[in-house]
């Protein structure tokens, strides 16, 4: 199989390391395009595919990589925190977090790490957003919000609501933060100042698409930073912060930067980001 008719192109052989994706649904995920634009650009002989894995067979395909020899792999919904279990390591953040989303092979032994907190400041810094020492208002309490909490926490004054109030109270106890219902966020937005964030990590506005955490119109202020870290969608909470004036970012920039540390963390060279963010773009 020959990949398009780009220079660095080669062929696949026996010496092609494979990389993959797994979860449940998979089909809609972009690393595969993310990741063999980075392959191919630096000339790297592997490829990257993405394999949907029945929950009941997780084991067993973790199992079957380690056996097989697979270099690394990444870890999305529902797996990222039941991976945990068939891994012989974990990193510190990984390990706090509770969830993984990158898996490095070596030595016969498969290594945890999570990017999605780093792919989320990355994020903010390209889009030259200052969060040291503001007022974040984190919405949702899952996989993503408590990788982005072991990060934030370390900067900022970090508020933590969820629908569920014991999950967001529990997520604040690892991490040291401040938590609230969903019912105080206009308590809390009323004492917000120029700059603060608000992030959406719930799946709000992926589907329901009239859902509001709450009233957007009356509580968002011009001043505020908005950030939703869904992608490939426009939601009702972007729409309404760039309406009002808000400085609004999507989820894109977190995709693509835990992608770029991931292939850090898998090949140990700086990946081509332009390269990668344009393979996005395209397949998005
Ligand atoms: P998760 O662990 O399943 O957490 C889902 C969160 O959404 C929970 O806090 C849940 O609250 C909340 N929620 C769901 N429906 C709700 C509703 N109707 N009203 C209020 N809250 C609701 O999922 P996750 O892995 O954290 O992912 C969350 C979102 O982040 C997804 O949309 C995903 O696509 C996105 N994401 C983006 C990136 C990126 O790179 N940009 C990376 C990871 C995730 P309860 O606790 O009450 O159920």
């Amino acid at each position: 199989m020959r990949f398009s008719s780009r220079q660095e192109d080669r062929l696949i052989d026996a010496l092609t390391a494979l990389y993959c994706i797994i979860g449940n649904p998979v089909s809609h995920s972009l690393s595969p395009a993310m990741h063999n634009a980075a392959f191919r650009a630096l000339g790297i002989n592997a490829v990257y595919l993405a394999f949907k894995v029945d929950e009941e067979k997780l084991q067993e395909a973790v199992e079957g990589f380690k056996a097989i020899g697979v270099r690394g792999f990444n870890v999305t919904i529902p797996f990222k925190r039941s991976v945990v279990d068939f891994l012989d390591e974990l990193d510190e953040k990984a390990a706090k977090i509770g969830a993984v989303n990158t898996v490095k092979a070596e030595g016969g032994k498969l290594f945890g790490f999570n990017t999605d907190g780093m792919g989320f400041i990355r994020s903010l810094e390209e889009e030259g957003i200052c969060y040291r020492g503001k007022n974040v208002l984190i919405i949702g309490a899952g996989g993503a919000s408590r990788a982005i909490c072991a990060y934030l926490s370390e900067h900022c004054n970090v508020t933590v609501v969820n629908r569920t109030a014991k999950k967001a109270e529990s997520l604040a106890a690892d991490f040291g933060l401040n938590w609230a219902s969903l019912d105080d966020i206009p308590s809390i937005l009323a004492s917000f100042k120029e700059g603060d964030l608000i992030v959406n990590t719930t799946s709000v506005g992926l589907k329901d698409e009239d859902l509001e955490l709450f009233d957007y119109e009356r509580l968002l202020k011009p001043s505020f930073v908005v950030v939703d870290i869904i992608y490939g969608k426009d939601t009702k909470l972007l729409k309404s912060a760039r309406k009002i004036g808000c400085k609004a970012v999507d989820g894109e920039g977190m995709l693509l930067y835990q992608g770029v540390e991931a292939f850090k963390i898998w090949t140990g060279k700086n990946p081509p980001i332009d390269v990668m963010r344009k393979a996005l773009k395209s397949s998005s």
